[in-house]
């Protein structure tokens, strides 16, 4: 087959979150699982991380219409092992120092941005002569791919074999947009209607992926449900979830292993196995507390936070809950975003300075120590499509205390019974329950047979992309045309 990957961020070229991490993963495994052509498109970013790299142009080039203006594409590419990475570039619109948002706020011209990269990426395809088979994007960025391959592109010959397949990474960004900006895409007139464009009298980019895409997907199987049912998960796309239930399934989303490693991991101090793990998290655990200078103290419960600074998260909640436990627990927690999350955070270091530890920003070698040294790794999100932070805490046998709610609630299982646990569940995200499932993890961290028992369920959990980048591959083959 031939794979067409369209995505507003891909690691190790461009990340925010955990949408970089499953772009950049699943292109791997595509191209690693059978005899599979795929190309990758990204937008060129003027912070695109080089590194080893190097770009390649590709002479010419071509024009996209936006509203009133024909702007100019040029491309370049990269060989990333199997995988063709294909850039598209326009200074106007990409050579920005962020990728979606200023400081203050999201770009305002973000609809032009990702409808001119949408379009981009069809043309694109057709300037380098690669024929997809499959289209596959993610998130509102790309939504509108599978809506002009169904309208502007219906009649085009050269997709005449294609089809489209949407992952909704998170739906609580959805790319919604005035009227005028449902003109801007050259859409045709009569397609701004309810069961088409039209929402709620504007356009909303990633409805339009979910009704024009052959199949939907999302990043886990309780998520899928979940925002079908709904209006406070759905965020409003509920009922055309509900409408395309048939298309819609739920693939939980792996770790890279290439990345996440224990055993071999670079960035910290010692590395472990599931039977090694007892001295190697020691030994990394002091080197983190040493690094955070914070108080060395074995029975102390160390809770560690890797996480956007985001309503999502909930570590407002935690916030509150964090005064009442610093005679059982340390935190260590890193964290970039909302100002006002960061602030209360930075208020509790400052009056439990023993106790925690805070650091905004984003930072790839502390969140790998973060991850090896802590015991808990604490997520009270309200809504989580799949998480992977969780994933690699039980890895590097860190035991999650996690909201019972989406992909978290297909991956950390809490039966009160050790034997069968890998974690601890909250049962909804506010303090109570966050209080409750830490007062448990406290307890259970004395008896450390039981503990050590847990920590062997987690770090011997099977969290790889294997099996959902095959689950991937067969939706891609159910749906391929044979012409
Ligand atoms: P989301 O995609 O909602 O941000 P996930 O749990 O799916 O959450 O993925 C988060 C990813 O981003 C993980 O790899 C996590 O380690 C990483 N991450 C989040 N915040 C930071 C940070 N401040 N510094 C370093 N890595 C971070």
């Amino acid at each position: 087959m031939k794979i067409l990957i369209a995505a507003s961020e891909a690691f190790p070229f461009c990340k925010t979150g955990g949408l970089g991490d499953v772009v950049g993963a699943l292109s791997q495994m595509f191209s690693r699982l059978g005899d599979h052509e795929v190309a990758l498109f990204l937008p060129k970013y003027r912070n695109i991380e080089r590194g080893a790299f190097s770009l390649r142009a590709i002479s010419g080039n071509f024009l996209i219409p936006v509203a009133d203006k024909l702007e100019t594409v040029s491309m370049s590419h990269v060989q990333w092992g199997k995988v063709s990475v294909y850039f598209i570039e326009n200074s106007k619109f990409f050579d920005r120092p962020g990728m979606y948002r200023t400081q203050y706020g999201d770009y305002k011209d973000n609809d032009e941005r990702f409808m001119f990269f949408s379009r981009a990426v069809l043309e694109g395809a057709k300037f380098i002569g690669f024929k997809p088979d499959i289209i596959h994007c993610h998130d509102w960025q790309t939504a509108l791919v599978p809506a002009y391959l169904k309208t502007l592109y219906q009649i085009d010959s050269f997709f005449v074999k294609t089809a489209s397949v949407f992952t909704i990474n998170n739906i609580a960004y959805q790319g919604m947009f005035a009227k005028k900006a449902f003109l801007k895409a050259g859409f045709d007139w009569n397609d701004f209607t309810p069961d088409k464009f039209e929402y709620y009298g504007g356009i909303n980019f990633m409805k339009a992926g979910i009704i024009f895409s052959d199949m939907i997907t999302t990043v886990s199987p309780t998520y899928s449900k979940e925002i079908q049912s709904y209006g406070e998960f759905g965020k409003g796309l509920e009922g055309v979830l509900k409408h395309r239930s048939k298309k819609l399934s739920g693939i939980l989303n792996g770790i890279d292993d290439e990345i996440w490693d224990p055993v071999s991991d670079m960035f910290i101090k010692r590395g472990y196995d599931a039977k090694t793990f007892a001295k190697g998290k020691a030994y990394c655990k002091r080197d983190l507390l040493k690094e955070c200078a914070i108080e060395e103290n074995k029975e102390l419960l160390l809770a560690g936070v890797v996480s956007r600074l985001d309503n999502q998260k909930g570590l407002d909640i935690l916030c509150k809950v964090m005064p009442h436990l610093t005679d059982k627990m340390q935190f260590v927690i890193l964290g970039a975003g909302d100002e006002k999350i960061s602030n209360a955070l930075k208020k509790l270091a400052k009056i439990y300075p023993k106790r925690v530890f805070f650091k905004s920003g984003f930072d790839e070698a502390l969140a790998h120590k973060i991850y090896a040294a802590s015991d808990i790794f604490i997520m009270p999100s309200r809504f989580e499509p799949c998480g992977l932070s969780q994933m690699i805490a039980m890895l590097y046998g860190s035991l999650p205390v996690a909201t019972k709610t989406g992909g978290l609630k297909d991956t950390v299982f809490y039966t009160g019974e050790p034997k069968d646990s890998n974690g601890f569940l909250i049962d909804a995200a506010n303090e109570k329950s966050l209080r409750s499932a830490l007062g448990k993890a406290v307890s259970f961290f004395k008896r450390k047979l039981l503990w050590n028992t847990m920590i062997k369920n987690a770090m011997n959990g099977d969290y790889s992309w294997d099996k959902s980048a095959e689950e991937y591959l067969k939706i891609f083959k159910s749906i391929q045309k044979d012409s």
